[in-house]
């Protein structure tokens, strides 16, 4: 047996209002008057003078403000460092990812795709990069990926969709300031959210558990349940918890794996185009098969909240849709795997995948 060897997070400022100290913890990373910061904004704080103005811009520094409509491309990707590039005179000192699972994984991107040649496409896959990104920061403003903590970037690209997973991935600072969260919408909220919950399922319920997962998925599980359905929480109270949730549920998973929820969701973003959080709650409501008392707490969290998901999605797909689906779907071999057993190809057939997605 051979032992993943990771890196973690070097660096990390947790408290409410923390953000406000973002110009001291850049200060001394910064190279010089010629190397800006980039700092990669959601769109939804364009006009947020409440974020912006703690924005610590000087000299060169830009803000760029990217869409999350869609989830990351390759192409998106390229396009930023290439612009990037363009603008600076220097190599920047670092780039400042400010958003959702979304922003952060193309913050990653752009700051390895700064030190690289090439297109992002080419680095898809585990252990590509071979040369140390240029300094990076996540402040996540919505909780629940545990982007902030992982070791991957998950980008769509001309033929696949799969993270650059890297040692070179992690961010060097993470800024936890769950005030930032405040704004976030309920609906979004609670997939985001649920998010991190199924991560915990996935792993806590996997054949790749092992003390090292469980210690985190356990306690990103008593957080989740607490923030969603028994706690009495103060809406603080439940943002900060639900902020160290994600990060838990991050760490769970960077030493097990994630299961079927996650491999039909990505069937379903691929060929749909449908959100990580939302897919993974369409999927997981049907899994009961799989997840029996994760499935019942999730449909009772969803009830609490009053959240009604969309139905129909596979309704009007041809034979060819349904198709491209599984196959993307059974292509993620280490997640049937964690989820079913060395043996899974025994009873993850086609015939059962086309069945659970036709109720989706
Ligand atoms: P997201 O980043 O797409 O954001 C969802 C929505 O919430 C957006 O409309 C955004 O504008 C809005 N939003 C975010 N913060 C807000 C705030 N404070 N106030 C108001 N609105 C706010 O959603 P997400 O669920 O955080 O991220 C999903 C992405 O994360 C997917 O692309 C997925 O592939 C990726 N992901 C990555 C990892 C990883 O380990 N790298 C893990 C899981 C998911
Ligand atoms: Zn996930």
């Amino acid at each position: 047996m051979k032992y993943k060897n990771f890196p973690m997070v070097p660096k990390v400022v947790f408290g409410r209002g923390c953000f406000s100290q973002l110009d001291e913890i850049l200060m001394p990373k910064r190279k010089s008057d010629e190397a800006p910061f980039i700092f990669l904004v959601d769109d939804v704080f364009e006009n947020d003078n409440w974020i912006l103005s703690r924005i610590p811009l000087l000299f060169n520094d830009q803000i760029i403000f990217i869409p999350t409509d869609e989830e990351p491309k390759t192409d998106q990707v390229d396009a930023l460092v290439e612009k990037i590039r363009q603008d600076a005179t220097q190599m920047p000192s670092g780039i400042i990812g400010i958003g959702g699972g979304t922003v952060m994984d193309i913050a990653k991107a752009v700051s390895i795709m700064l030190t690289s040649q090439g297109s992002s496409a080419d680095y898809q896959g585990w252990d590509l990069v071979k040369n140390e990104a240029i300094y990076h920061v996540g402040i996540p403003t919505i909780s629940g990926t545990g982007a902030e903590v992982s070791r991957t970037t998950v980008l769509t690209g001309p033929d696949k969709k799969l993270g650059i997973n890297s040692d070179y991935t992690p961010f060097d600072q993470v800024v936890l300031d769950p005030e930032l969260t405040k704004g976030v919408p309920k609906d979004q909220w609670f997939y985001t959210g649920m998010d991190c919950y199924i991560h915990c399922i996935e792993s806590l319920n996997g054949t790749y558990l092992n003390a090292f997962s469980q210690s985190y998925g356990e306690k990103a599980q008593e957080l989740c349940d607490e923030v969603f359905y028994n706690g009495n929480l103060t809406t603080e109270e439940a943002q900060d918890k639900l902020m160290m949730a994600s990060w838990h549920g991050g760490m769970s998973i960077a030493y097990s794996q994630v299961g079927v929820a996650h491999a039909m969701s990505y069937g379903l973003s691929y060929l749909l185009g449908t959100k990580h959080g939302i897919g993974n709650c369409i999927v997981f409501d049907h899994l009961e098969g799989f997840y029996p008392e994760g499935v019942a707490q999730f449909k009772k969290m969803k009830e609490k909240h009053g959240i009604v998901l969309p139905t129909g999605l596979c309704a009007n797909l041809t034979d060819a849709d349904f198709d491209t689906m599984i196959n993307v779907s059974m292509g993620m071999d280490p997640l049937w795997e964690n989820a079913c057993g060395k043996n899974w190809k025994d009873t993850i057939t086609p015939e059962k995948l086309r069945s659970l997605y036709e109720k989706m």
